[in-house]
């Protein structure tokens, strides 16, 4: 423990205990969080952000052994857990616990989604409120997630009752999602756990799986106000280049002039907001290779340029 207040964390486990939502970092993206057992509580996450009901959440527990209250791990589950806990990978596995996490959260389905956030404030958080919490981005639904505690503010700040600013996220993309069911493990999101990281503890992946997505991968998403164009060589007029790589474009704008994948998801979202400040034309950005954590950011720019499922 450090001499640090912990005051923030305190209010914000209060909260969520008396069903009110909170801002909670992660190393991902910030999340809008509820108490995962509380359905009106649940309920006012899907009405703040206008996300479809359809659309489950991700419940996130303190520990490893909170995720066993919660859900049953097969021997897949307990290896991509082990390796990659406290991180952002997501497993969705069959429920155990259908009261710790409500049917709405859920989806109605008999799985549920759960993971163990890397953040330590976020943990913290989690340790002293005891339950599951569902914490979907902060964003108003089909908008970029917001990676700055003020982005997160922004957002969905009206609806939460308490907020821990636990600074810019490291990661910047959302959590890797992947489905342990019937003893198969497929991906259902790529994120910056990457295909080659999980496959080198599991095995190849079932490719199979991937065809039946997440009920959330369906709609719109992280897309800002300018229309966004991918893979681009040559500017249309009016257009705003985020680049990747030397000499690629203004500096000033780019996801990373180096050409480093990590920086480039760490800069994605607050880069989209930034030029969609500028009101350009449209948004332009330079290809990005495909392999490892560019998996996730092409995933993310080809739904944020609308090319969806
Ligand atoms: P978000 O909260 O926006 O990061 O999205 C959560 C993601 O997890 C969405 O793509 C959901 O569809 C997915 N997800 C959550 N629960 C389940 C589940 N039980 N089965 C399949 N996908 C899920
Ligand atoms: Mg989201």
């Amino acid at each position: 423990m450090t001499d640090r207040d912990h005051g923030a964390e305190e209010a914000a486990a209060r909260a969520l205990a008396d069903g009110k939502l909170i801002l909670l970092p992660t190393e991902t993206v910030y999340g809008l969080g509820a108490d995962a057992s509380n359905a009106k509580a649940v309920a006012a996450i899907f009405e703040a952000k206008g996300r479809p009901r359809f659309n489950p959440l991700i419940s996130h527990v303190a520990d490893a052994a909170g995720a066993e209250r919660i859900a049953l791990f097969d021997d897949h589950a307990r290896k991509l857990a082990e390796a990659f806990w406290p991180g952002p990978l997501t497993l969705v596995a069959p429920v155990r616990d259908r009261q710790a996490v409500c049917d709405l959260a859920r989806a109605g389905l008999d799985s549920v989604a759960v993971r163990v956030p890397g953040h330590a404030r976020a943990r913290e958080v989690l340790d002293l409120f005891g339950g599951a919490v569902v914490a979907p981005s902060a964003n108003r639904s089909g908008r970029p997630s917001p990676t700055t505690f003020q982005d997160a503010m922004d957002e969905t700040g009206f609806a939460a009752a308490e907020g821990v600013d636990g600074g810019p996220c490291a990661v910047g993309v959302e959590s890797t999602v992947v489905s342990v069911l019937g003893g198969k493990v497929s991906l259902l999101r790529p994120g910056s756990v990457t295909r080659e990281e999980l496959e080198a503890v599991v095995g190849p992946l079932d490719a199979g799986g991937e065809g039946h997505r997440s009920p959330g991968r369906l709609t719109l998403h992280y897309a800002p106000d300018a229309p966004v164009r991918i893979n681009v060589t040559s500017l249309h007029k009016g257009e705003l280049l985020l680049g990747f790589g030397p000499g690629v474009g203004d500096a000033r704008w780019s996801l990373s002039p180096t050409g480093d994948l990590r920086e480039a998801a760490a800069n994605l979202f607050r880069r989209l907001r930034e030029a969609d400040r500028e009101k350009p034309a449209g948004i332009a950005v330079s290809p990005i290779p495909k392999a490892g954590l560019g998996e996730a950011i092409n995933d993310r720019l080809s739904r944020a340029a609308g090319h969806i499922g």
